[in-house]
């Protein structure tokens, strides 16, 4: 197994794991764009959105994804959730995952 996120799935690599159930895992990404910057991942192996055959998939990776902001005290004033998508998104990883990022104003466009 190759992909570095399943590793984490499989505590092979360490991550600071947050949350986690039975679809979901939720760790602190290790070069952090704001105070708050989790990364939510399906335990399922999906490389990108473009491959995400099950919509449900996608339901509980956003639905974790608001939980763990309601967990780091950031759901009221507010958080964005982001999926960078393949080359020009920026996508570096090829597991699918939602950047959770929240504790600082958020500028809009995003670059
Ligand atoms: P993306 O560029 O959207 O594919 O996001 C990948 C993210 O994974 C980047 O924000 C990286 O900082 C983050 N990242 C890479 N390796 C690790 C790791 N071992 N633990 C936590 N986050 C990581
Ligand atoms: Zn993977």
């Amino acid at each position: 197994m190759s992909c570095l996120f399943c590793k984490i799935i499989a505590r092979e690599i360490p991550a600071a794991i947050i949350a986690e159930d039975a679809h979901c895992l939720a760790f602190r990404d290790i070069n952090p764009q704001a105070p708050t910057h989790v990364l939510v991942i399906p335990k399922e192996h999906v490389p990108s959105l473009n491959q995400m055959t099950d919509p449900a998939l996608g339901g509980r990776v956003l639905a974790f994804a608001r939980d763990v902001a309601k967990q780091e005290g950031i759901a009221e004033r507010g958080y964005r959730v982001v999926l960078n998508t393949n080359a020009e998104a920026g996508q570096t990883v090829f597991h699918l995952h939602a950047h959770l990022l929240g504790g600082r104003e958020q500028g809009w466009p995003p670059g």
